[in-house]
């Protein structure tokens, strides 16, 4: 029944949408879940990210640009968003294959209504060794005063917060809405105050926007038990108009801070960690650990896609290989199938399996291979999915 299912209900390929698996690999694809699935160059699935709305109150330019994103842009309609409960259903697959670590993003997640419904029901969520999940969510922070304490009690144990400067001036016109930083700091600290942690900070640097607030940042919450993280700005989707010129390599950064800061080197603390970390040392050149550390997140200068064990479900049931796949998998259509539910589970959870055992996907590594589409998005960017439709 269940591979009828996949063959005749659940077509998993349209114009943006990647084809069903060959049935060779569904018949292949027929173990129960083991939690340890790897994909044709050797990764773990580790890591899910889960967009739970492609709506957003800011404008950032790196991501959803005003003159794009425009008062009258087609969001996805309520019924395509995936409810919590076919949410919840997905990523139990997801972590019987493998998946530890679950992140909700967006778009602003904080703007789903009831979110701390959906926190409540992966919180309960366990690994094949009985774990509990590593849940966690990024946020523009501007809700996060209000939220902050609903959130811990429905299970988030902790969050990072996006803030691209301390300077008002600087960070107003990177939101485009007029955002004022206090309030996002605010949010931090209620967020330290609910007991969210270990906080996280992303921030995004554009050349000649935002440089300048890197060292004011990494001063700021030094010592503060916050990890301030410097992303490179990405090519991602197709319209924030990237270039290569606007974005600042870490070793750039790097550099600039360790002129003024005492730093040295932090192993990875997993595989498949995407930051590098640099802790402050004390006066022995010891990690002074109460100093804390930062951490650069060089998808553009330093691709880690030969680490990559992320998988990434959108808004509408898309499930995406790469940030910068150009086509996804309709798991939506399992889940709406009209089978019973547990017939539905095993479609989604042969369906995963082939699905990440074919997969290929090495986008950065790719890129930083072929110099010449450094210096503007290559061919393939016209179809790319969107940030805020898919989350970072
Ligand atoms: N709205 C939430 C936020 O901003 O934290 C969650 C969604 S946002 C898409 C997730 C992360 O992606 C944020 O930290 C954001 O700064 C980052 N991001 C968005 N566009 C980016 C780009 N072009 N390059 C690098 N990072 C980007
Ligand atoms: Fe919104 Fe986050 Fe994108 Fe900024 S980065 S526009 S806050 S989704
Ligand atoms: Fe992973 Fe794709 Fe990014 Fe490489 S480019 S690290 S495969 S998401």
């Amino acid at each position: 029944m269940a591979e009828r299912t996949l063959h005749h209900t659940v077509m998993l390929h349209s114009a943006a949408r990647s084809s069903l698996p060959t049935p060779a690999a569904l018949a292949d694809a027929n173990a129960a879940a083991t939690g340890l699935l790897t994909d044709s160059l050797g990764r773990p699935l580790r890591d899910l990210r889960i967009s739970v709305t492609d709506r957003c109150n800011f404008r950032c330019s790196y991501c959803m640009p005003k003159a794009v994103f425009q008062t009258d842009h087609p969001y996805l309609p309520h019924s395509a968003l995936l409810t919590f409960e076919e949410i919840t259903a997905i990523t139990r697959q997801f972590v019987a294959h493998g998946v530890q670590k679950i992140r909700l993003t967006g778009g602003e997640p904080l703007l789903r209504k009831n979110l701390e419904v959906l926190i409540e029901q992966l919180a309960r969520l366990r690994t094949p060794q009985n774990l509990p999940m590593d849940l966690t969510l990024t946020t523009n922070g501007s809700l996060l005063t209000r939220k902050a304490q609903a959130l811990k009690a429905a299970g988030l144990q902790r969050l990072t917060v996006s803030l691209d400067g301390l300077d008002d001036t600087v960070f107003r016109a990177m939101n485009d809405v007029d955002f004022p930083v206090r309030d996002v700091l605010a949010g931090i600290d209620a967020a330290q105050r609910a007991g969210l942690g270990p906080i996280k900070v992303n921030m995004v640097i554009k050349r000649g926007v935002n440089e300048d607030q890197v060292l004011p940042m990494a001063r700021h919450f030094k010592g503060s038990g916050i990890t301030v993280r410097f992303i490179e700005f990405m090519d991602v989707g197709h319209s924030n108009g990237w270039r290569m010129n606007d974005v600042v390599p870490s070793a750039h950064l790097l550099e600039r801070l360790r002129a003024a800061l005492p730093l040295i080197a932090l192993p990875a603390q997993s595989a498949g960690e995407t930051a590098q970390r640099w802790g402050y040392a004390n006066a022995e050149g010891q990690h002074d650990t109460l100093a804390g550390e930062i951490g650069f997140i060089s998808s553009v200068s330093q691709a880690f896609c030969a680490e990559c064990n992320r998988a990434r479900l959108s808004t509408e049931g898309q499930l995406y290989l790469c940030l910068f796949a150009n086509q996804g998998y309709d798991l939506r259509q399992i889940v709406r199938s009209g089978n019973p539910a547990a017939d539905n589970e095993r479609a989604l959870s042969v369906a995963l399996r082939a699905i990440w055992q074919r997969r290929q996907d090495r986008y950065s590594a790719l890129r930083g291979q072929a110099p010449a589409a450094q210096e503007t998005r290559d061919s393939t960017a016209q179809k790319r999915i969107e940030m805020s439709y898919i989350g970072g």
